[in-house]
């Protein structure tokens, strides 16, 4: 016989993989970058340290790249996308693309590389990183444009026809994604000096010819498919901004001829205006809908759509890890067959996958059970497919029927279900819960116990986790410490913790949060209806990803939490010590949350099992629970039509969790951001009896909602220092912000405490600084 060598071998597997295989009309809307196994974060944090080269972090970064559109191929996908990876973000990418560096990076044109790449993202030795925020309503963040009417806008990365050509190296033909153009400028804010007045949109046909020259090569390349991401769609946008999209693609469609053009929109429904904007583009050739978060969208498409033109279907959710209900789905995809016609449905993800885990392949330590009831990103790949064959008739009767077998034992199972906690939960709907006294009569109730200065000095809950802590933690968690030695190392913690804040002079204390890795993981733990992944992680920003707990039954707390330590810290003082629980909304928001019941429910019952907990506290003797509701407005819908309904019930759940409360026990809350202009009302409503803020780097945002005359009675603590940097602020610095809240609250309800938890920080940072910030109120208590 003769010998064949590995390339003709290859050439053979391909071919046969290409005779085999018919490609079902499938298409997956973005993918994770990360890596099974965090591979992309550990190579660029090593990149970053100087421990590794570019080339290296190029070879990891390829690597990824091929193994995920090699998987996608061999699942049968046709339409794969690539641009999808990203060394940071896809916002970024599009930054780079169009040549839009904020001048402080030191940009002098040419190709732009890690370098400037890398300083807008995290900044360099001295200009600082450009501003992040929250991606629509996800926990990933990107890196916000800065433009103004005097950028020069030119074709400055080549990132995607390079990824394009390299998958298309390997024999994938794949469907390029870009950022839209539209949605570019929506997500951009004025560069510094530039009037708040000025109008991004009024850039668009500055980037339009760059975007056309990027077409163009793509298409020299041999894309036969571009795909634009507008998510900004199901934002409710004013006739002005839906009149861009309609300019925007009438434009590039001279340059799109002979390609097929996909617009994606996801994360809620669609309104109704932008449903008639996109789909009367005549250049466009297919688009793509979330058919998973609402129903609204389904009943649109229902109600007309364009004959001709391509319904990318996005029936598998890229937001959570729950496995798909395969037949539900098929019933929804052939309805809509039926209005779209045979060959003219794609089967898709509900979003880009960027927002689920990777693979379930390495969830060793989930029973099987469980398992059987989930799919990450490589398993949701397999599931559009799968949906695609059975749609043109090639169904995979076992793939189905395994898939109805986990659906029915999900729905049957007893760990699911807890009847007592499902009634529980349900009373609670349609009825209210609140503190029986008013929260200025409380406040003086209070007092009285309390017997606080005026200006009142707390902190957040954290103090700095160091390097032996989470030592202690990891030990006793793998077991190679006694229970008795863990506590014992806790305890001692606790006690410096404590005895340091009686030094500093502070008012009411904190325990330090010593015990905690996470403030959602710690209580999921804890709490009955949660498991916990190994490798489950989910891009946040940059290289940093998080871990969400999975909410997969009824929820209930079979014992008490936090009462140990509690109790322990406030024997260790005779001032207030703050107990300190993670409140109902921002466990959920936090939580991969069931599928099988609507979220309040699920709230619901998380407030029940934290308002035990405040139950058990009061009991023990701790006067004073802080219940962070940091996530609170993470949860807020996209759709205005929907903040009313979600603010009601989230603001419900955390007024359940300390309804009962005697009048003398000081709830606290905290929130990790100040815009809250919109929803202040709600916040009042939540009726704390103090709330402590994140205020220090938008002073003037959170102030102005009081100055323009909104009442506010109960306690408030803006943070008065960003514990983000670790500058040192000075005594003076603090006393004038503190006079600036003085200047629109009143004194007696004024407290003073960092912005957020001191976790990240060093004692070397945070010793002198609450040094700084206990002189700062003492001094202007003696001016008061
Ligand atoms: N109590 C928590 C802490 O201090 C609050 C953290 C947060 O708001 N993200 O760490
Ligand atoms: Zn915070």
């Amino acid at each position: 016989l003769p010998t064949t060598t590995a390339s003709t071998n290859n050439r053979l597997t391909f071919f046969r993989f290409n005779f085999l295989i018919r490609t079902m009309a499938s298409h997956i809307v973005g993918y994770p970058r990360m890596g099974p196994k965090r591979e992309l974060k550990f190579a660029l944090e090593s990149f970053w340290d100087g421990k590794s080269s570019a080339e290296d972090l190029q070879k990891v970064a390829a690597d990824l790249r091929s193994s995920i559109w090699k998987q996608m191929a061999d699942a049968g996908i046709k339409y794969i996308p690539s641009n999808t990876f990203s060394f940071y973000d896809q916002v970024l990418d599009t930054t780079a693309m169009l040549g839009a560096v904020p001048p402080r990076y030191g940009w002098n044109g040419g190709e732009i590389g890690f370098d400037v790449y890398f300083s807008m993202a995290r900044g360099n030795a001295t200009v600082p990183a450009m501003e992040m925020t929250k991606w629509f309503d996800t926990n990933y963040h990107y890196i916000v444009p800065e433009l103004g009417p005097e950028v020069k806008f030119s074709y400055a990365s080549h990132k995607v026809v390079n990824e394009f050509k390299e998958a298309e190296a390997l024999g994938v033909i794949t469907v390029p994604v870009l950022v839209g153009p539209v949605s570019y400028l929506l997500l951009s804010k004025p560069a510094k000096g530039v009037e708040k007045s000025f109008s991004l949109l009024s850039l668009i046909d500055k980037i339009l010819p760059v975007y056309k020259e990027v077409v163009t090569e793509l298409k020299v390349a041999g894309a036969t498919w571009i795909q634009f991401d507008e998510p900004s769609l199901v934002m409710d946008l004013d006739s002005h901004k839906l009149q861009a999209f309609t300019h925007a693609y009438s434009e590039l469609e001279s340059s799109l001829s002979s390609l097929n053009i996909l617009i994606e929109t996801y994360f809620a429904d669609i309104p109704a205006e932008a449903y008639k904007t996109l789909t009367a583009l005549k250049g466009v050739t297919g688009f793509g809908f979330d058919l998973v978060r609402g129903s609204k969208t389904l009943d649109l498409i229902k109600g007309g759509f364009p004959s001709g033109k391509f319904l990318f279907a996005g029936v598998v959710d890229g937001r959570n890890i729950w496995a798909n209900d395969l037949a539900t789905s098929l019933c929804t995809l052939q309805a809509l067959e039926g209005i779209v016609g045979k060959d003219k449905i794609v089967v898709s993800t509900s979003c880009s996958l960027l927002h689920t885990a990777v693979d379930l392949v390495n969830e060793t330590k989930l029973d099987k059970e469980i398992k059987s009831w989930l799919a990450f990103a490589a398993q949701k790949v397999v599931e559009v497919n799968a949906s695609a064959k059975a749609l043109s008739g090639q169904k995979d009767e076992a793939f189905f029927s395994a898939n109805a077998a986990a659906q029915a034992s999900r729905k049957s199972s007893p760990r699911v279900t807890n009847e007592a906690v499902q009634k529980a939960a349900s009373a609670l709907k349609g009825s209210d819960h609140r503190r029986a006294t008013n929260v200025s009569a409380r406040l003086d109730t209070q007092q009285k116990k309390l017997k606080l200065p005026i200006l009142p000095t707390t902190t957040i809950g954290s103090f700095p986790q160091t390097m032996e802590l989470r030592k202690v933690r990891r030990e006793y968690k793998a077991k190679k410490i006694s229970e008795e030695e863990y506590v014992k190392a806790i305890k001692e913690e606790i006690n410096k913790v404590v005895k340091l804040q009686e030094g500093l002079d502070i008012d009411v204390l904190v325990h330090g949060e010593p015990e905690r890795n996470d403030m959602v993981e710690y209580f999921g733990e804890q709490l009955s209806g949660f498991v916990f992944t190994v490798n489950g992680w989910v891009q946040s920003y940059g290289s940093r990803c998080v871990k969400p707990p999975i909410i997969y039954g009824d929820v209930s707390r079979p014992k008490a939490m936090t009462v140990f330590w509690s109790s322990m810290a406030q024997s260790m003082t005779q001032r207030p010590m703050k107990g300190m629980l993670t409140g109902p909304v921002t466990i959920l928001n936090w939580s991969f949350v069931r599928n099988d019941q609507p979220r309040y429910e699920t709230c619901y019952q998380i407030a029940l099992a934290i308002k035990d907990e405040v139950e058990d506290l009061e009991k023990t003797g701790i006067n004073v629970i802080q219940i962070d509701e940091a996530a609170l407005r993470e949860g807020l819908p996209l759709r205005k039509s929907e903040q009313a309904f979600y603010l009601e019930w989230a603001v419900h759940s955390f007024r359940i969790t300390n309804c009962s409360v005697k009048d003398t026990t000081q709830i606290h809350t905290h929130m990790c951001y100040s815009n809250f202009n919109d929803i202040i009302h709600s916040i009042i409503d939540m009726d704390a009896d103090v709330i402590t803020i994140e205020n220090s780097r938008s002073d003037e945002k959170l102030l102005s909602v009081f100055r323009e005359g909104v009442k506010y009675g109960a306690g408030i603590g803006p943070g008065v220092y960003d514990i983000h940097s670790p500058r040192i602020p000075s005594t003076e610095e603090i006393a004038d912000r503190i006079n600036k809240m003085l200047a629109v609250l009143e004194s007696n309800i004024l407290w003073v405490n960092p912005d957020c938890g001191l976790k990240t920080r060093k004692y070397s940072e945070v010793k002198p600084a609450l040094s700084n910030m206990v002189a700062a109120a003492k001094l202007l208590r003696t001016q008061l």
